[in-house]
């Protein structure tokens, strides 16, 4: 048989100095029984309760199952991160050799992709979106050869979503050529769109997930990998030998229980209603050109001119510009804030929307 039938697509793909490495055997990860820790060049005092003299584990356990319950997938399917963010770079860096291989986006996106690739020396080909926000019907043929296929869903800064009926025939067609991944930050807004089952049936699918958006801890910085396991041992030899600190961990587990899962998505059913109320009275203004339909905690408005964004500005409202993007002109991204948050900003916008007219 070929080397092609034999070996898993992600050892295929890896950067080949990846394969033979033995990741840093930190000592908690070497581990060990006993009762005196003599280890890790810890400190065997601590002013702290909980006490933080001691490494967190690597992966915390508790962390890791109940985000697997949570995600319905296996526990060695899943690698905790520093945020998506640190997700995204770590794919980069375990598929990508720098100054010679390439990632695929699907503008306009999720700026981190190109920005992690060109801090890794590795180049972006840019396959843009529709005028829908739809994929390119072309999309695999314009790959270049890209080690990596980003798309959003769903998508950020558009709030525009594809169904996994529309997803999978592609990480089907590059079953052996290119790692897909899908960055599902915003999934908990639109949980139907979820892929993170078929990780079990492709090896070329990677799905990312945060604590950042639904579950309301952007500031804790966690984040998630979801893929097969050759995926997940492979980013476990590039990230850091402690990468999710103690007190993230226990808080991130918290949010994870049952019960935290329960308040998260009582959230997301209000947040999702304050989106449509807010969608339904900007499109009803003067001066608004498109209120993009989103199944995120964002909705994203096109306006006739560029004023509006320093009116709101003026007005104490500090929402995202998107006009740097060519196809944004005039857009703005305005996140779902809270009931009182969102009155004011439509208030403001109907002045403006009255006075500018
Ligand atoms: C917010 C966001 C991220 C980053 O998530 P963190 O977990 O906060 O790093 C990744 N992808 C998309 C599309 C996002 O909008």
């Amino acid at each position: 048989m070929s080397d092609r039938v034999t070996t898993p697509i992600a050892q295929r793909l890896a950067r080949p100095e990846l394969l033979d490495m033995t990741p840093y055997q930190s000592a908690r990860r070497i581990g060990g029984t006993g009762d005196i820790w003599l280890n890790a060049n810890e400190s065997p005092f601590s002013d702290s309760l909980p006490a933080y003299n001691r490494y967190p584990e690597f992966q915390p356990t508790e962390l890791i199952n109940n985000y697997a319950r949570y995600a319905k997938v296996n526990l060695d399917q899943l690698l905790a991160s520093r945020g998506a963010d640190e997700a995204i770079e770590l794919l980069i860096r375990t598929f990508c050799v720098p100054g010679q291989d390439s990632i695929t986006i699907c503008t306009p996106t999720y700026g981190m992709y190109a920005i992690s690739a060109a801090t890794c020396n590795v180049a972006v080909n840019t396959v843009p979106l529709t005028a829908e926000w739809q994929l390119d019907s072309q999309l695999i043929s314009k790959l270049n050869g890209s080690k990596l296929l980003f798309i959003c869903n769903p998508n950020n800064p558009t709030g525009s979503t594809l169904t996994p009926h529309q997803i999978e025939p592609i990480v089907r067609a590059l079953e052996d050529e290119c790692i897909v991944v899908v960055d599902e930050a915003y999934i908990e807004f639109s949980p139907e769109l979820t892929m993170a089952s078929l990780i079990e049936k492709y090896d070329n699918l990677v799905i990312l997930r945060t604590l950042s958006k639904a579950f309301a801890l952007a500031g804790l910085r966690c984040g998630f990998m979801l893929a097969n396991r050759t995926i997940i041992d492979l980013a476990k030899k590039v990230i850091a030998p402690y990468p999710i600190a103690a007190p993230v961990g226990e808080i991130a587990s918290q949010s994870l229980t049952i019960n935290g899962v329960m308040k998260m998505t009582c959230r997301v059913a209000q947040l999702n209603k304050l989106a449509a109320q807010f969608s339904n009275a900007v499109s009803k203004l003067s001066g608004v050109k498109a209120v993009y339909s989103s199944g995120t905690n964002f909705v994203l408005v096109r306006f006739n001119d560029d004023r509006w964004f320093s009116l709101l500005g003026d007005a104490g409202i500090v929402v995202r510009n998107q006009s740097r993007v060519k196809t944004l002109n005039n857009c703005l991204r305005f996140s779902i804030g809270s009931s009182t948050e969102m009155a004011r900003l439509i208030s403001q916008l109907t002045t403006i929307s009255i006075a500018i007219k």
